[in-house]
């Protein structure tokens, strides 16, 4: 991930995250500057007889010094990500609108993981383990439309540990009555004897996330504290309920998950059943359609575009969607360029 000075460079193998991908191409144009530390608190708007209501520039706060800053431009993009956009937009008073901070997806995520005796791994692999921390430990993904996602995944075993075992809506493992018809041996957090027995065949041990598409839902927001602030204005609260619908996409997703454990001749099968507070994948409080028009400009307020999870119309069908994100935010820069720069 970090690069070496003897070998690879980070833009070469780090995972494309903008700051290594991006970032170091626009700063070669000389045309970018980038303001660190700086954390934007309003956006400011202008009325015209021609435009109407659009953005004219931004308040920022030094997070360092406290020293604030106005900024004046042509146009305003803003991508503070699922939680931070809505909360500029309210907090800087724009236009109210039914769908700014609502229907928050996070796609409900949750983990399996099947143990596999040595015996098993070798029929289908020709090897005696799984070895989970070495390699490319995503490898494999099982795209379910209508359902979500199943991806294959690895780490060292402290993390692996704690990921996998640890954490549950379920309570304590060894507290729950195993249900007869349910597909997995196990579900809720390992602890005490049974994880140390557990992760004795952590070699020998295959995981998988669980992504559910959850559906969009209005109730799951993103909105202002009334009264508790921080430096930088109202502090978000967000609440996020998944539905019936997305139990019931989710424990299908969770059956078909222990099936394929199952056919693989997995020995022992554990459910995590992560509760839906993990989030990782948040989007679509700022949806395109509802908030933005087509090319990501805000219906209310010309000149402001959004460019991050929050401008995903819905949880886009359960895939990590940082990449979709970082498409679509090249699409609007062209849009971008063409409506103001051309
Ligand atoms: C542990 C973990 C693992 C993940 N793994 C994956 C993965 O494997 N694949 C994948 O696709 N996705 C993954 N994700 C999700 C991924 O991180 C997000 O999809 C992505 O970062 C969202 O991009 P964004 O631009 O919406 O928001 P962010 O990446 O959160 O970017 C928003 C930025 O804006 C800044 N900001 C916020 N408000 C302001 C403000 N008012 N003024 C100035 N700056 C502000 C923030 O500091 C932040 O830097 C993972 C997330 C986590 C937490």
């Amino acid at each position: 991930m970090n690069g070496c000075h003897i070998g690879p460079t980070v833009e070469g193998v780090a995972k494309r995250s903008t700051l290594v991908s991006y970032i170091p191409r626009a700063l070669s144009t000389g045309n970018v500057e980038v303001r660190p530390n700086t954390f934007v608190t309003k956006v400011l708007t202008e009325d015209s007889a021609t435009e109407g209501l659009h953005a004219a520039g931004v308040i920022t706060r030094d997070t360092w010094t406290g020293e604030r800053n106005e900024f004046r431009a042509r146009v305003i993009v803003m991508s503070g990500g699922g939680i931070e956009t809505p909360r500029l937009w309210l907090n800087s008073g724009l236009p109210e609108n039914p769908w700014v901070g609502k229907g928050l997806t996070n796609h409900w995520f949750d983990s399996l993981t099947g143990i596999f005796s040595e015996a098993a791994i070798m029929d289908a692999l020709g090897v005696s383990d799984i070895k989970p921390y070495v390699g490319q430990n995503s490898a494999a993904r099982f795209d379910y439309p209508g359902l979500g996602v199943l991806i294959t995944v690895g780490y060292g075993p402290g993390l692996y540990s704690s990921i996998f075992y640890s954490s549950s809506s379920k309570g304590y493992s060894f507290l729950n009555k195993p249900i007869a018809e349910a597909p997995w041996d196990y579900e809720g957090a390992i602890v005490g004897e049974q994880l140390k027995e557990f992760m004795r065949d952590y070699t020998r041990s295959l995981s998988v996330y669980l992504f559910t598409d959850d559906d969009v839902d209005q109730r799951n927001e993103v909105v202002l504290d009334p009264e508790r602030r921080d430096e930088n204005g109202f502090l978000p609260v967000i609440r996020y309920r998944p539905s019936a619908r997305d139990a019931e996409k989710r424990e299908q997703l969770a059956v078909i998950a222990a099936d394929i454990f199952r056919a693989a001749g997995a020995k022992t099968i554990i459910r995590s059943n992560w509760p839906p507070e993990l989030f990782i994948h948040i989007m679509s409080t700022m949806r395109m359609g509802y908030v933005t028009d087509a090319n990501c400009e805000a219906y209310q307020v010309k000149r402001l575009f959004i460019a991050d999870n929050s401008v995903l119309c819905n949880g886009i069908g359960g895939p990590n969607p940082t990449l979709t994100t970082q498409a679509l935010a090249t699409r609007t820069s062209e849009k971008i360029a063409m409506q103001y720069f051309s």
